[in-house]
């Protein structure tokens, strides 16, 4: 059997209406609008995981939030208190299909486009347009202001990045994202959804852009240039904001788990800098926008405080880990412990610890891969959790995987 056949990919994405079982629970993943959480959504999401969940919270590589541990019992009140705090759409098949990613500064950086309208205007087109929930629920959409801190080039379907008055467009290829050439700000949002339809016309069922074939993409691709402009310009890629930049506070959490009481404590240190949400981001980091560069340090200090990562060279931030066991049923090992135990080493690439061959924690290749299976960690050198392991290790021996 193929390794690809082993790969347990259930093909759809939880959501607050439809959740998935997993290890410890039932789990809700949680869309803000827009990325961006309200504070006062923020406490409530913080209250809502603590008092029908485990109280602990993962941040998605779609920047969005996943409330863990829910009982058949108590996932009614959650899936309540999530609608009271408005972020709930009208059914699970349009929550799913709501996969945009927004720049996490728009609007508080002003070295970049306020894209926040583009987004909300294929938010709607995307809600309203039955005919687009026949994309897979994996499909996703970008929005990216063109400023520093960029997610342009992080993997999405379609891409739509500011540069000056036009707007870039991209589409998800396996060899990254090929940006294909620009429209207007006006018309950028419906010219997502347009090739979103194209998209439609030439799929099987649960394919994702970057797996359409040589062949109907190369078709789409045409179509698609017919109606954009030219590009310019250097090469687009993702950088990610850890600290301060101006009135801008970026924080990460270990792994992407943020604890309730964390995520409550950081909509308070939000709101005593003068923010009015937290952003979120694909790189489980957490953005806000202080009023000042001295509210800003303050903000900082106090997320360290409560156990958030502010340092860009912190080297937890070298390492993917996946929730593993016992959080996930298909993982039979313990990939955070063994990630703290690797983040201690002087080993300084990048690290991925999986707890299957799944490898959802990161889809891009890193220096040194772990992948769980029957308690052991196949190790991969220069690759993804997919590829096939060049060595079998106890869990108990990840200290010595510096001499492989
Ligand atoms: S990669 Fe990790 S989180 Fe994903 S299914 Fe496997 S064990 Fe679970």
């Amino acid at each position: 059997m193929s390794l690809a056949a082993v790969i347990d990919v259930k093909g759809w994405c939880p959501g607050v209406l439809r959740p998935m079982q997993s290890g410890d629970g039932l789990l809700a993943r949680v869309r803000p609008w827009c990325g961006a959480l309200r504070l006062d959504a923020a406490k409530g999401l913080a209250d809502a995981a603590e008092r029908f969940g485990n109280g602990h919270i993962d941040l998605t590589r779609r920047a969005n939030l996943q409330i863990r541990g829910l009982g058949d019992a108590s996932v009614r009140g959650l899936q309540d208190a999530v609608e009271q705090l408005g972020l709930v759409d009208r059914d699970a098949e349009a929550e799913a299909g709501r996969n945009i990613m927004v720049s996490p500064l728009a609007g508080i950086d002003p070295a970049e486009a306020d894209i926040r309208p583009i987004a909300g205007a294929l938010a709607d087109l995307l809600a309203h347009d039955t005919g687009l929930q026949r994309l897979p629920s994996k499909f996703g959409f970008l929005v990216d202001g063109g400023g520093p801190v960029s997610i342009a080039g992080e993997r999405a379907d379609i891409s739509l990045k500011a540069m000056g008055r036009m707007m870039a467009v991209g589409l998800d290829t396996p060899a990254g994202t090929d940006w294909v050439g620009s429209t207007s700000i006006d018309e950028a949002a419906d010219v997502a959804v347009a090739i979103a339809r194209i998209f439609i016309g030439l799929a099987r069922q649960q394919d994702r852009l970057r797996d359409l074939g040589e062949g109907p993409f190369r078709r789409l691709r045409a179509i698609v240039r017919k109606g954009l402009g030219p590009i310019g310009g250097p090469s687009i890629e993702s950088r990610r904001l850890i600290g301060v930049k101006g009135f801008a506070v970026g924080v990460a959490t270990p792994f992407g788990r943020l604890e309730a009481h964390q995520l409550r404590s950081l909509a308070s240190l939000a709101g005593e800098a003068g923010a009015a949400d937290i952003r979120l981001s694909p790189w489980r980091a957490l953005y806000v926008g202080a009023r000042d560069a001295a509210a800003a340090q303050t903000l900082l200090k106090g997320a360290h405080e409560i156990g958030l990562i502010v340092d860009a060279n912190d080297p937890i931030l070298r390492i993917d880990a996946c929730p593993g066991a016992p959080a996930c049923r298909s993982s039979s090992v313990d990939t955070r412990r063994t990630a703290r135990r690797l983040a201690a080493s002087p080993f300084t690439g990048s690290i991925h610890v999986s707890g299957c061959a799944k490898g959802c924690a990161r889809s891009a290749p890193a220096d040194l891969v772990l992948v769980g299976e029957q308690g052991r960690y196949g190790v991969i050198r220069n690759g993804t959790a997919r590829d096939l392991p060049q060595r079998i290790l106890d869990a108990s021996e990840a200290g010595v995987l510096f001499d492989v």
